[in-house]
């Protein structure tokens, strides 16, 4: 890295001092420093010459450019005493002070051992872009701006008023320094607590996907479990069916008993299972909707005879509402029936006396099916849960071994899949509402196809 010299001043008396600053200031500005790293540079080299000055009764100050890279300006202030290295290494504090305040004010500055005393040297980076003759031009008016201080100057001449406005400088920038580190301070406080943000999200993300496997796995597990006992209960109902049948014999009345209550039990289990798969179907996305056109007068005429059985109790009334009564459906005609028979199955088991009425509406907003019984009734509390899995209201009429909690929020599921919502309004004491709404496009205009059954696989 060449060093070209610009300009040597030597420090005789204190108002060389002033000169070194002027000399300083002028080359910084011709190499093209902002106005305030000029002084900055200025004030260094003027404290530094200051020092050699006291501490060294004299010296020198050198201004050199270095071509780089870095290119860099370099204020090498010598102290030309054999005592000088010493006063430097000691604790003088005023020293100190300066030194630390001169410090701040360029890239860096430090100390060199000389045969003949020591030398203090400041280096400031460059800015981008200095002009080729630069260096010979700022040597030249900084000689010229130190000879005309020269001729003017008196011993002492602007010594004093320049120590002031350097320790003013000092401490205002020692004010900045505060400020800085300050802000550094609370820039770091920043980022830790954005790196503490960041680490939690990715925590949460990973339990949320730790979560979702965990939903696949039991879904996985639920179906495949399902799916194997299926077979087996239905071997026992069929093989508790023969037995009734006395195709294997006579049964005494206390055998019967007890081949019906296994029967019974391979029902419950069975439509546990059922349910369990139909659920777990849903929530993996496999289960298909299979779209056609029927009539509501159809549809309610099937789920009379189907749930004929269930109404057996001869103080509850099973009634069926249709408006208008030629309407058409267009959805997967098994999966609302399904909806419809949990909805009516409910109702019958929930009422001891009046009626349940299964009501169609078809209008411009869609499908509207509502079952409404004169039974028990829900408490409001309950009214979200009874849509959970295997949840279950308290009740005289909850029969031991009925029913399995998984219906409702099966029902809630098939409605989703046709695009429609399910819900409930309720008085305890005075009976309950469930009412499904399908949207428009499980309507089929009238004089339109009959059939189409194309499955759409929903996600
Ligand atoms: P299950 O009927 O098999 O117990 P569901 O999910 O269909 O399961 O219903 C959950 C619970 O909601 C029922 O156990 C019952 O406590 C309450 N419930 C459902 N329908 C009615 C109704 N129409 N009247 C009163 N309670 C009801």
């Amino acid at each position: 890295m060449a060093n070209r010299l610009l300009l040597d001043v030597p420090i005789r008396r204190l108002h060389d001092v002033v000169a070194v600053r002027r000399g300083c200031r002028e080359v910084a500005a011709r190499l093209g420093f902002a106005p305030q790293d000029q002084v900055r540079i200025a004030t260094a080299a003027s404290e530094m010459a200051r020092i050699a000055m006291t501490y060294a009764n004299g010296g020198s100050a050198a201004l050199s450019l270095a071509d780089g890279p870095p290119a860099q300006m370099t204020v090498t202030i010598g102290g030309h005493d054999p005592g000088f290295a010493d006063a430097l290494d000691g604790t003088d504090s005023e020293y100190e002070s300066v030194r630390a305040g001169a410090c701040r004010l360029v890239d860096d500055c430090r100390v060199e051992a000389r045969r003949d005393g020591a030398a203090i040297v400041l280096e400031k980076a460059l800015p981008a872009g200095l002009p080729a003759d630069a260096g010979r031009v700022a040597a030249a008016d900084a000689s010229r701006a130190i000879d005309a201080f020269s001729v003017k100057a008196q011993p002492g001449d602007g010594t004093d008023e320049l120590q002031r406005q350097n320790r003013e400088l000092l401490q205002a920038l020692a004010e900045l320094n505060q400020r800085q580190d300050e802000l550094r301070g609370l820039t770091r406080e920043l980022e830790e607590t954005n790196r503490g943000v960041v680490a939690l999200y990715a925590e949460i993300e990973e339990k949320a996907e730790r979560l979702r496997q965990a939903d696949a796995m039991k879904s996985r597990f639920l179906s495949n479990t399902s799916h194997e006992l299926r077979t087996p209960l239905s071997s026992i109902r069929a093989l508790s069916q023969l037995l009734l049948d006395r195709i294997d014999g006579e049964l005494s009345a206390e055998q019967e008993r007890q081949v019906r209550f296994i029967q019974n039990a391979a029902i419950d289990l069975s439509e546990l299972v059922d349910g369990l798969l139909d659920l777990a179907k849903i929530e993996s996305g496999k289960i298909a909707v299979h779209r056609a056109t029927f009539s509501l007068a159809e549809l309610f005429g099937a789920l009379r005879g189907m749930l004929r059985p269930l109404a057996s109790n001869a103080e509850v009334a099973l009634l069926f509402e249709v408006e208008p009564a030629g309407a058409l459906l267009h959805t997967d005609e098994g999966k609302l029936a399904q909806i419809l028979r949990n909805l009516v199955a409910n109702a019958l088991k929930f009422t001891e006396h009046g009626t349940v009425t299964v009501s169609a509406q078809v209008d411009a907003d869609g499908a509207h099916f509502s079952v409404t019984d004169t039974g028990i009734g829900i408490a409001h509390d309950d009214l979200q849960r009874i849509f959970e899995e295997f949840e279950q209201v308290r009740n005289p009429l909850q029969r031991a071994g009925k029913g399995t909690g998984l219906g409702l929020p099966l029902s809630r599921s098939l409605a989703a899949l046709l695009g429609g919502t399910l819900s409930v309004e309720s008085a305890p004491g005075k009976g309950s509402t469930f009412t499904l709404r399908l949207p428009t496009d499980a309507i089929q205009p009238a004089g339109a196809g009959t059939s189409d059954g194309a499955p759409l696989e929903r996600p």
